[in-house]
């Protein structure tokens, strides 16, 4: 028989675990499927600054187990599992996880969060663990002495600049503008590290390299006449272009935005099906903040907390 919950979460991020902190101070016994990268996207970050209450920074990593370690102390369970398949058609909802196995829920929130974009290049495919990477804070290890390249001009991609030329011998950034979108803080930083060139108004074309990446392939000024192309010697390939949310599988029950965003009513966390609710990255194309992505998992947790009172004498 299938299992049953009165609260689902899926995703373990900080909307995730802080929705399950809140649920299960209600003693609604929240259970957390925290899918394919328990944590989510702080655990691949070094040092969190701007976390309030962690004044001298925090590892990401840390963070997030201290988060799970709250939602346990609060009587949640905690799966290591992730949700692949949903019916929304009828309550209670009916989720199943990659072993087949089925939950019933009398709501669900979902924190399922957002993941790197790639270029869409086929080399990036080629040499995906072959010198291409979303991640340096993963990847950067591999790389010392060596010389790598962080696509974007984001704060994401100066993070990870950053962080890699304190590893890599030359970082180089390719950037299609030319200027970073990254805030100010964060430029001043790039452009204060010395092994970090950037490259304005370049798109990368491809990616060359034997039993790896050795170099990419670069278009200044592409369809200009100023146009010019040519090759960088890189053992790694960064991307960090942006995310795009993790909401395929709810795409045939949840109303979801141009790119893929769930909507959410006002500034509720309500979606379009009544008893589901929706927080953190993959609800929120403009903050992407891990302090704002657990406000909203505390907002979801008590509108879900409301819904269940109205709806099942809870
Ligand atoms: P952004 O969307 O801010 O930046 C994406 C970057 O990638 C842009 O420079 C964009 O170029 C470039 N880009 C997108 N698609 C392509 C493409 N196909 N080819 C080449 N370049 C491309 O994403 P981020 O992940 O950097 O940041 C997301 C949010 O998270 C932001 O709000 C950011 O401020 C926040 N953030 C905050 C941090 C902090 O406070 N410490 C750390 C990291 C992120 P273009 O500018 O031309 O569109």
């Amino acid at each position: 028989m299938a299992e049953t919950a009165k609260i689902l979460i899926i995703g373990s991020g900080p909307a995730g675990y802080t929705a399950g902190i809140y649920a299960g101070r209600a003693n609604l016994s929240p259970v957390i499927y925290e899918g394919e990268q328990p944590g989510g996207q702080l655990t691949q970050t070094t040092e969190i600054e701007n976390f309030p209450g962690y004044p001298q920074g925090v590892q990401g990593m840390q963070m997030m187990e201290e988060f799970r370690e709250q939602c346990l102390r609060f009587g949640a369970t905690i799966k290591n599992r992730t949700i692949v398949k949903v019916d929304f058609s009828k309550r209670p909802f009916l989720c199943v996880d990659e072993r087949g196995e089925e939950i019933l829920a009398e709501s669900v929130i979902i924190c399922t969060g957002a993941s790197a974009k790639y270029l869409g290049l086929p080399d990036e495919e080629k040499y995906r663990g072959l010198g291409v990477s979303a991640c340096a804070t993963c990847d950067g290890f591999f790389y010392r002495k060596k010389d790598v390249a962080v696509v974007g001009g984001g704060d994401t991609a100066c993070e990870e600049a950053l962080y890699l030329s304190t590893l890599a011998k030359k970082v180089y950034m390719i950037v299609r503008k030319d200027y970073l979108r990254a805030s100010k803080v964060m430029k001043k930083r790039v452009d204060e590290r010395e092994n970090i060139q950037i490259l304005y108004n370049c798109n990368t074309v491809g990616l060359f390299g034997e039993d790896g990446v050795e170099g990419a392939k670069i278009v200044e000024y592409k369809g200009t006449p100023r146009e010019q192309v040519f090759d960088i010697a890189i053992d790694g390939f960064f991307l960090a272009i942006g995310h795009r949310p993790n909401t395929e599988i709810f795409k045939d029950y949840i109303d979801l935005d141009a790119e893929g965003y769930i909507k959410v009513k006002g500034a509720t966390t309500h979606t379009n099906v009544e008893g589901v609710f929706a927080a953190g990255d993959c609800a929120d194309p403009r903050y992407r903040q891990a302090v704002s992505a657990a406000g909203t998992g505390c907002r979801a947790a008590m509108d879900a907390e409301k819904f269940l009172m109205e709806n099942s004498g809870n």
